[in-house]
């Protein structure tokens, strides 16, 4: 990318999160300026989370002018921020550049912080009970915007004296549908000169998309990979999931295997639990046959309620007789923790609305 034409063609300020080491060399460059400089930059985006220019203080005022007239820390606006009862989730809705609002979650353990992150504004994959798929898709969002959300959770632990320590493309929008901007997210986040969070504390959660699912097993980044399946058949799945008539079911667990064939890496699988649809003992004994020899972990994730689904989630007794079917089978499963429900910050829940305004979505 040319940055100096594209940001004189387009006369807007660029997301400075969008700028590539490229970028920045090439602007470092015409402005006769050392080339240390573009690493001192890099520095104070990525390592110091500073919020502007001035920040900048061991960068000459020239240079920092330079960005500050064709660059903005304004990719992400904060519209809203809430907090949990639960004292450890909280979530931003962040207005984007062109007024498209997304949300990102922060949960804080004992241990680690995750940032539960967005990479499209909607979603295109019409899952029926996910509060993002009922909205629709609005756009997929690029690098800086995606990395400027991972950015903005790293500031927020650092005030707490804490460090970010994993993120999970689990936000708005299905990562695969925005595979490009989600890998160089990615890969900036876990480079030791950039963001530093361990490529082993990051996953991607996709819906099935196979392309993607392939793509990723030949990349040099040993992420995690979490595929969300919610049936054991295709007719199943289709009826909770619009888009997965386009990839078949047997086909996507071929590629699952391959991943791990390539990466070593074991799937974690997700499952969101709703009563009387796939929450029953021959459902989780079908499910079992289905994972058999996949080295794998099952994530059961109990319905959470969004606007335009009826759906509840499986009763207590009813959720251990499946975990307890599927572990007994061989398959190791898990109930994921419910986190930030009476903030819509659960699984799913996420759907980009102003709260104040509550103006209509902007739709392509
Ligand atoms: N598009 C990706 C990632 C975002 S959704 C994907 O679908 O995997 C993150 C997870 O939330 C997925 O596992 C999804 O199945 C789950 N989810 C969506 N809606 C949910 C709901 N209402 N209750 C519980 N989990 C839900
Ligand atoms: Fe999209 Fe994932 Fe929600 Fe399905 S569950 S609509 S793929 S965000």
């Amino acid at each position: 990318m040319n940055y100096l034409n594209t940001v004189m063609n387009r006369k807007i300020k660029q997301n400075i999160y969008d700028l590539s080491r490229e970028d920045l060399t090439e602007i470092v460059q015409s402005l006769e300026q050392p080339s240390y400089r573009s690493k001192q930059i890099l520095e104070w985006l990525y390592k110091n989370y500073v919020e502007n220019f001035d920040e900048m203080n061991n960068v000459p005022a020239s240079l920092r002018d330079h960005l500050n007239s064709n660059c903005t820390f304004q990719g992400l606006e904060i519209e809203n921020h809430i907090k949990s009862n639960d004292g450890f989730t909280q979530k931003w809705l962040f207005k984007l550049i062109d007024g498209s609002l997304i949300e990102t979650v922060l949960m804080k353990y004992d241990k680690r912080a995750t940032a539960c992150i967005s990479t499209q504004a909607g979603c295109a994959m019409g899952c029926t009970f996910c509060a993002t798929g009922q909205m629709g898709y609005v756009r997929n969002l690029s690098h800086g915007e995606i990395i400027a959300q991972a950015v903005h959770a790293a500031r927020v632990m650092r005030r707490s004296g804490k460090r970010l320590s994993n993120i999970v493309f689990m936000g708005m929008g299905e990562p695969m549908h925005n595979y490009e901007n989600v890998i160089s997210a990615a890969k900036t986040i876990v480079d030791p000169k950039l963001l530093s969070i361990a490529a082993r504390k990051i996953t991607i959660s996709t819906i099935g998309i196979i392309e993607g699912i392939d793509k990723l097993a030949d990349e040099k980044i040993q992420i995690g990979l979490a595929v969300s399946l919610h049936g054991t058949n295709d007719e199943e799945r289709q009826n909770l999931i619009k888009a997965a008539s386009k990839w078949n079911l047997s086909d996507l667990i071929r590629s699952c295997k391959n991943y791990f064939k390539k990466t070593g890496r074991r799937v974690t699988f997700e499952w969101a639990l709703i009563e009387g649809v796939n929450d029953s003992e021959e459902t989780a004994k079908n499910l079992a046959r289905l994972l058999k020899g996949l080295p794998c972990h099952l994530n059961v994730i109990p319905l959470n309620p969004t606007e335009d689904y009826d759906g509840k989630p499986s009763s207590k007794e009813k959720i251990k007789v499946f975990v307890n079917l599927l572990n007994s089978a061989g398959i190791i499963t898990t109930v994921r923790m419910r986190r930030g429900i009476d903030i819509a910050a659960g699984c799913g829940q996420l759907k980009a609305k102003n709260p104040s305004k509550e103006r209509p979505l902007q739709r392509v």
